[in-house]
């Protein structure tokens, strides 16, 4: 069975001149349309949802547009848009799906910019954290954006139930997760390192997980590190295949999260890819 996408049209109507702008989407969205994927709509996320990851005062704040920094300004609605893409994530969770939908969320923490960094990164909610609270199971987080999940590591730090492993260049932004820190193993890498030292890497990441005790794989599913993009790790299209395969060796009910990627169409093949490798028929 193929992967369903979670997409809403609604996720393209901010943001047209910043380079986390509706053409990355538009674009890899019309690329999965060609290639027959199944697409369900989303509902936003309740409050509630929210508030297992975040805290209130921050979402009130977000609510009235008082939220902004350099990298993440405070867009007209962008609490609802936040919230439809926090929704995504949710039906991802529910459907085994792929939340292709924006804004992106793991640099969000509990109080929106976390571990010390000044900006949020693009992000407003942490749609992977909203969706891993809900499902309330043990789960592994696999963070493979280019970027460290600062904001996913601040909402399960010391959580029992969660290990969140990340792969991300280093030195980069956001400058965190040089190290491991409790349940939350990170694996710095040099820039433009190439698929076959990242893919050892990320083999000695999971063999360092006990899978057996997680009921649930989320993967945050970022695809700045392909070749030429933000944080590029000189990854190809054949690349995200082969972490689609080890995802899957994994054997575990999964679903994904778009994060980062912002070269339009490249980002449609890389997920394409990524689920090919997964799906096993690449
Ligand atoms: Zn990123």
């Amino acid at each position: 069975m193929r992967t369903p996408i979670i997409f809403s049209e609604k996720c393209l109507n901010y943001g047209t001149w910043h380079i986390e702008g509706p053409q990355r989407v538009g674009l890899a969205h019309e690329f999965l349309l060609e290639r027959g994927y199944n697409f369900t709509e989303p509902e936003p996320a309740s409050e509630n949802d929210l508030l297992r990851a975040h805290d209130g005062d921050y979402l009130w704040n977000l609510k009235k547009g008082l939220v902004e920094d350099p990298d993440t300004p405070a867009y007209d609605n962008v609490y609802e848009f936040a919230r439809l893409s926090a929704g995504g994530a949710l039906l991802a969770a529910k459907t085994s799906g792929f939340s292709l939908m924006r804004p992106p969320g793991h640099h969000a923490g509990v109080f929106g910019s976390a571990l010390g960094v000044y900006t949020r990164g693009f992000c407003y909610l942490n749609n992977i954290a909203i969706a891993v609270k809900a499902l309330g199971k043990a789960t592994l987080i696999l963070d493979i954006d280019g970027h460290h999940g600062n904001g996913t590591q601040e909402v399960f730090q010391g959580d029992p139930k969660v290990v969140y492993v990340s792969l991300h260049r280093h030195p980069h932004y956001p400058g965190t997760g040089f190290s491991s820190e409790g349940n939350c193993l990170n694996f710095p890498l040099p820039g433009d390192i190439g698929e076959k030292r990242y893919l050892e890497t990320l083999d000695k990441a999971l063999g360092m997980v006990a899978a057996e005790r997680f009921a649930a794989l989320a993967v945050s599913a970022g695809f700045d590190t392909y070749a030429g993009d933000l944080a590029s790790l000189g990854l190809t299209d054949e690349s995200y295949a082969e972490i689609g395969k080890r995802i899957a060796r994994l054997s575990k009910p999964t679903f994904f999260v778009l994060e980062g990627g912002y070269m339009g169409e490249k980002v449609g093949r890389a997920i394409d890819h990524l689920l090919l490798g997964y799906e096993g028929t690449s």
